[in-house]
């Protein structure tokens, strides 16, 4: 199953990703983790997109689309994937339309996770509460002031990408807003349908 996880930051894109993982044995595709973590190894690519993460504004479109033409091009990736956080802009998902026509690949699905929006930054917050609480590092961009330009960056110019969907028939919604286990409750009836 080849699927397109799509949502505002703290819609619980990767909470219900990692769930998907255990059901289907396929791998997640996070772009915000690939690049967290080449920012953390110090790469090009990271020292690249380090200050843009930070301020939360969107790395450009010749990263992200050429992580993710490597990422499912290995081996763990031939039997489907989940991508979340990409495409973020209609020029990624052009780009991805390309390359998956170019690999002989089809997408399954491609699912929007609902939510109010006056509801993230409490999420958010709480997603750094509970981070802290595990003994673990909190996202330099899980603060107010990041979020508020990651919330920009999602009207802007990820919303537009549902509606690049929408438009061909292909996008499915939930409600994000549901308890966590409903939600994946949902998911799992979107993707049967
Ligand atoms: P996420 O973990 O999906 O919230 O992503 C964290 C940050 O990584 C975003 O705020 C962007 O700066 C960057 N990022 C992740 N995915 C993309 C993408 N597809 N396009 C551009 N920037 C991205």
């Amino acid at each position: 199953m080849r699927l397109i996880l799509l949502g505002p930051p703290g819609a619980g894109k990767g909470t219900q990703a990692a769930r998907l993982v255990e059901k289907h044995g396929i791998p997640q595709l996070s772009t915000g983790d690939m690049l967290r973590a080449a920012v953390k190894a110090g790469t090009p690519v990271g020292l690249q997109a380090k200050t843009v993460m930070e301020a939360g504004g969107l790395v450009s479109d010749e990263i992200v689309v050429g992580i993710i033409s490597d990422r499912i091009r290995e081996a763990d990736a031939r039997k489907g994937f989940i991508l979340d956080g990409f495409p973020r802009t209609v020029a990624q998902a052009q780009a991805l339309d390309v390359m998956l026509a170019a690999q002989d690949m089809t997408l399954d699905a491609i699912v929007e996770l609902k939510v109010d929006e006056n509801a993230l930054l409490a999420r958010i917050e709480n997603r750094a509460r509970e981070t802290l609480a595990a003994g673990g590092t909190v996202r330099a961009d899980d603060n107010p002031d990041a979020f508020k330009k990651r919330l920009d960056a999602y009207r802007e110019q990820t919303a537009p990408v549902s509606g690049y969907y929408a438009s061909r028939g292909v996008l499915k919604t939930v409600d994000g807003m549901a308890p966590i286990d409903a939600v994946t409750k949902a998911l799992d009836v979107a993707l049967a349908g």
